[in-house]
């Protein structure tokens, strides 16, 4: 049974209840009464009877938190939610543990492996994608030669909800804004759907794209990430937000500034989840070549005096600072990385002449 059936269930009682979310509290108390503290809010279903008030960690409550989002209408009319477990969106989104916002479709499966094979089959753990833009204007070759790129975002779309069904997410959420305005700073469309996203969530990882990366979608979909969390209460943002690769890797940042993301479990769902996205391999990328052989890489070349310790890494650079310091300019972070590399590489040549 789902929380939201589980809600209704519940009626206007109070007392323990059991579910698949474990065993909590639900609470008959005067409106006054509850009001006076904190930590409980009120349940988001009008039963007769007593107000039942829930505890702000009862899973009922993550609930009524984001139950607005059913009815949200994302800023673009192509926007397409999709809950491959047919679960409600509202809960299918307030459970995320792992969320990854990326620019493009196939982006998810390239960048946050990590997260969808930490979640793949677990009760209480959950991976969800977000894909901000339309995929508009990608290249074609082969089968793909002579469609529209109407066609060719729909295909995009479907190869999305492929993989979202393959690796078992939560939700996937496609925002579908054109490129341009995912890269203007001006424009508050894409800034507002993602409040409205991480508004309804609570992650404890966000993946997002490094600020690093040299495709310019990219880091306009972190920078609009990075807006839209700081723009939130901080006790809504996520614990811990990592910036990942796509367009460049990671292997220049000094070690002491990687964050190594062990991505060898389930190596046939690895394979899997790239080669769902037909339509970007067979128009003349071989995106999931690549992205396997950069996780092979990045395992034996990690650490040069040790045995491997994994078959395949993904490096992500640790971004959780420029969301807690809001003064923090991102140029000044990734120069002081940038320094950092520059410092190693000429430290050891001025050692060794
Ligand atoms: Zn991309």
């Amino acid at each position: 049974m789902n929380i939201t059936k589980r809600l209704l269930n519940i009626g206007n009682r109070g007392g323990q209840h059991l579910g698949r979310a474990g065993r909590h509290e639900h609470i008959v108390l005067d409106a006054d009464a509850a009001k006076r503290t904190v930590r409980f809010v009120p349940s988001l279903r009008k039963a007769p009877g007593p107000a039942i008030w829930h505890h702000r960690d009862c899973p009922c409550v993550r609930v009524a938190y984001v139950h607005g989002i059913q009815r949200m209408k994302f800023s673009q009319s192509q926007a397409d939610v999709y809950v491959p477990g047919g679960f409600a969106a509202a809960a299918a989104l307030a459970r995320t543990t792992h969320l990854c916002i990326a620019a493009h479709q196939d982006d998810v499966e390239i960048m946050a492996y990590q997260g969808i094979a930490e979640c793949f089959e677990r009760e209480d753990r959950w991976f969800s994608g977000v894909v901000v833009s339309n995929g508009a204007g990608s290249p074609r070759t082969g089968p793909y030669a002579m469609i529209s790129d109407e066609e060719m975002q729909a295909v995009r779309r479907r190869e999305q909800r492929r993989a979202a069904r393959l690796g078992a997410y939560s939700i996937q959420i496609q925002l579908a804004h054109p490129s341009a305005a995912v890269k203007s700073p001006v424009n508050a469309d894409v800034r507002e759907d993602l409040v409205r996203i991480l508004s309804a969530c609570r992650p404890k990882v966000l993946y997002v794209h490094n600020p690093a990366d040299k495709h310019d979608t990219h880091v306009a979909v972190f920078l609009r990430c990075l807006e839209a969390i700081r723009s939130l209460p901080r006790e809504q943002r996520p614990r811990q937000v990592l910036g990942c690769e796509v367009w460049r890797d990671l292997d220049w940042l000094p070690d002491c500034e990687k964050v190594a993301l062990d991505v060898s479990d389930r190596p046939q769902l690895a394979k899997a989840l790239l080669g769902v996205f037909k339509s970007q391999i067979a128009g003349g990328k071989r995106y999931d070549v690549a992205t396997l052989g950069r996780r092979a890489a990045h395992a034996s070349y990690f650490a040069p005096r040790a045995t491997d310790a994994s078959l395949a890494l993904a490096f992500a650079m640790d971004l959780t600072v420029l969301t807690k310091i809001e003064t923090l300019d991102v140029r000044t972070y990734v120069r002081d990385l940038i320094r950092e590399f520059r410092d190693d590489v000429t430290e050891r040549l001025d050692r060794l002449s």
